[in-house]
C-alpha cells in the first residue's frame, strides 16, 4: 500500500517513506492511497484474540512494506510486555444498557496518547532504514502537557534515536511538569520555555526547517523527525483500537456482528476522532461519530454551519489537551469528503493560512453530516457532568472525558437515537485530581500528591502506579530558557 499527499496526489510513498518524514514535503499530509477493507468474518475471526492479535491483522493491511516478522516484534515490544495495565491496552467498560467506555489510558502516562506514542518509536527506526537513510534520528517535542510525557516514555533508550522536549513554563499542570521533568533515559531532554504554547511551538517549527542546523546536524550522521499527530505512524495505532472497541463488543455478545454503533470522542486536533472515521471506510459497522469540544468549539461551528474560522478567542479550559483552534488532522477528512480532489484541499488550506477561514457547501457538508454530529460543553457542564456520572455510576472520569459524555447526553435529547455507543475516555481521572475533586463536590487540597490520596479514597479506585511513584522521583531536568534560544539548545545538546 502506497501513501499519497492530501494537496498533491501524484506525491505517492511507501509507509516507511511516510513515516520516516511525518508530512509531505509541499505541507501536505500523508493518507493512504486506498482503505483496505475489513469484512464481518474478519471481525468476528477478530474478536476471538487479544489486542496483540488484532493489531497485527490491522497493521498488516497498512504497513504492506513490513514483514510479518518486523511488525509481530513492534506490536509485542508496544503492547505487549505490560506496558499496558494487566496487557489489556483498551478496556472497554459497560456503563450501562447500550452505553461503553472505551478506556484508553492504562498506559505508561495515563493519556490515550501512549496508544500511539509506544508504537511510534518502535517502528519510526526501522522505517529510516528502510527508506535507506543511516542517520540517527532526532525528535523535537513542542508540547502543552500529554504528548511530551507520552513521547519521552515512548523514546526513551530507544536506539538511534534522541528526543528533546520543549514544555511552556506556564503552560501545564503540575502533575504534567513533574511527569516530564523525572523522566529516565540516556537520550533523553526536557527543557521549559518562557511563554506561552504558542510561542514554543512557533520556535520550534522554526528549528525544524533551519538549513543551517540542518546541515550541522547532518554532518554529525542526525536529522529531525516529528512525533506529532500528524505522522501517520500516530494515527493508524488509532485506528487499531476502534476496530478492537468493536469486537470486544462482538466477543462479550452485547451486539450481533453487523450491528450499527456510535462513538463519542473528545477532540482536539481531530487526530483520535479520525481514526475512528478511518475505521468505518475499511467497514467496521460505526454509524454517527459524535465530535465534542471544550470552549474552543471552532468545530462544532464547522460541523453545524460549514464554515471554519480559527479567529476567535481562545480559552484555556479545564480540559487543556482540547484547546486548540487549528485541527491539523481535519485536512484528511476534507481530502475524503472533496473526493480526494488534492487541488480543492490546497485552496481551503491556502485560505486558513491567508485568512484564518474557509468554508464548504452545502453538498459537502452533507455528505460529512451523513457521518458526524458535533457538540462542545463549557467548563461549568464538564464539572456537573463529572459529579452527575459519578453519582449515577460510582465511576470517576477526568475533564476530557466528561466533555464527551455531555455532548452524547445533548446528542440523545436531539436526535433520540438510542444506538449502542461507545464512548472514548482519553485520560485517567488521576491526571486531573484537583478539578475532579472540586467537581465532585470536595475539599480541594493544596498538594497534588494529597489531592491524589484524597481522590482514591472518595472514587474507592487506586492511584495508578505510574503517578504515585512521582511523588519520590528526582527532577532531572529544570533548564528555563527563551524561546530564541531553542536553536543553540538544540546544536548544543546534540
Ligand atoms: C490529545 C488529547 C485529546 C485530543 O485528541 P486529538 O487527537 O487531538 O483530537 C483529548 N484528550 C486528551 C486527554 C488528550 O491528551
Amino acid at each position: 500500500m502506497e501513501y499519497i499527499s492530501t494537496r498533491n496526489k501524484s506525491i505517492s510513498v511507501s509507509s516507511a517513506y511516510a513515516i520516516s518524514k511525518g508530512i509531505s514535503s509541499e505541507g501536505g499530509l500523508f493518507v493512504p492511497n486506498s482503505f483496505p477493507k475489513i469484512t464481518n468474518d474478519e471481525l468476528t475471526e477478530l474478536s476471538l484474540k487479544d489486542y496483540e492479535g488484532r493489531a497485527k491483522a490491522i497493521f498488516a493491511k497498512f504497513l504492506t512494506d513490513f514483514t510479518n516478522e518486523e511488525l509481530e516484534k513492534i506490536i509485542s515490544e508496544a503492547y505487549g510486555n505490560n506496558v499496558f495495565e494487566n496487557n489489556i491496552p483498551a478496556p472497554l467498560v459497560k456503563l450501562d444498557e447500550g452505553k461503553y467506555i472505551l478506556e484508553l489510558w492504562h498506559g505508561p502516562t495515563c493519556a490515550f496518547k501512549d496508544m500511539a506514542l509506544q508504537f511510534l518509536p518502535k517502528v519510526l527506526p526501522l522505517s529510516v532504514r528502510k527508506t535507506g537513510e543511516n542517520k540517527k534520528t532526532v525528535i523535537l517535542v513542542a508540547t502543552s502537557g500529554d504528548t511530551g510525557k507520552a513521547a519521552l516514555e515512548g523514546f526513551s533508550n530507544v536506539p538511534d534515536t534522541e528526543i528533546i522536549v520543549f514544555y511552556p513554563s506556564d503552560g501545564v499542570s503540575p502533575m504534567q511538569k513533574l511527569q516530564m521533568v523525572t523522566q529516565t533515559g540516556e537520550n533523553v531532554k526536557v527543557y521549559a520555555v518562557k511563554g506561552n504554547f504558542d510561542d514554543t511551538q512557533t520556535a520550534v517549527k522554526k528549528v525544524f526547517t533551519d538549513s543551517d542546523i540542518i546541515n550541522t546536524l547532518s554532518e554529525k550522521g542526525k536529522m529531525f523527525s516529528s512525533a506529532n499527530s500528524i505522522n501517520i505512524g500516530r494515527l493508524l495505532p488509532q485506528v487499531v483500537y476502534y476496530v478492537s472497541a468493536y469486537c470486544s463488543l462482538i466477543e462479550n455478545t452485547e451486539i450481533k456482528i453487523g450491528d450499527p454503533v456510535n462513538v463519542v470522542v473528545p477532540t482536539g486536533n481531530f487526530g483520535n476522532i479520525l481514526a475512528a472515521y478511518y475505521a468505518k471506510k475499511m467497514g467496521v459497522p460505526f454509524s454517527k461519530l459524535i465530535c465534542a469540544s471544550n470552549s474552543n468549539n471552532v468545530l462544532t461551528d464547522f460541523f453545524n454551519t460549514g464554515v471554519y474560522n480559527k479567529n476567535r478567542e481562545f480559552y484555556a479550559t479545564c480540559s487543556p489537551s482540547m484547546d486548540i483552534l487549528v485541527s491539523s488532522n481535519l485536512e484528511r477528512l476534507l481530502f475524503e469528503v472533496f473526493g480526494r480532489d488534492d487541488e480543492c484541499v490546497r485552496e481551503k488550506m491556502h485560505s486558513l493560512v491567508n485568512s484564518g477561514n474557509y468554508s464548504l457547501t452545502k453538498e459537502q457538508m452533507s455528505t460529512i453530516n451523513d457521518s458526524f454530529f458535533a457538540g462542545w460543553c463549557s467548563d461549568e457542564d464538564t464539572a456537573k457532568t463529572i459529579k452527575d456520572i459519578f453519582d449515577s455510576y460510582s465511576y470517576a472520569i477526568d475533564t476530557h472525558t466528561a466533555v464527551a459524555m455531555k455532548v452524547y447526553k445533548d446528542y440523545i435529547e436531539k436526535e433520540k437515537d438510542d444506538t449502542k455507543t461507545i464512548v472514548v475516555s482519553t485520560a485517567s481521572p488521576y491526571k486531573f485530581p484537583k478539578p475532579i475533586l472540586s467537581a465532585l463536590g470536595e475539599n480541594v487540597p493544596e498538594n497534588e500528591f494529597v489531592a491524589i490520596n484524597e481522590l482514591s479514597k472518595v472514587t474507592k479506585t487506586a492511584v495508578p502506579s505510574q503517578i504515585s511513584s512521582l511523588e519520590h522521583k528526582e527532577e532531572r531536568f529544570n533548564c528555563v530558557i527563551a524561546p530564541k534560544d531553542i536553536g543553540d539548545i538544540v546544536l548544543k545538546t546534540l
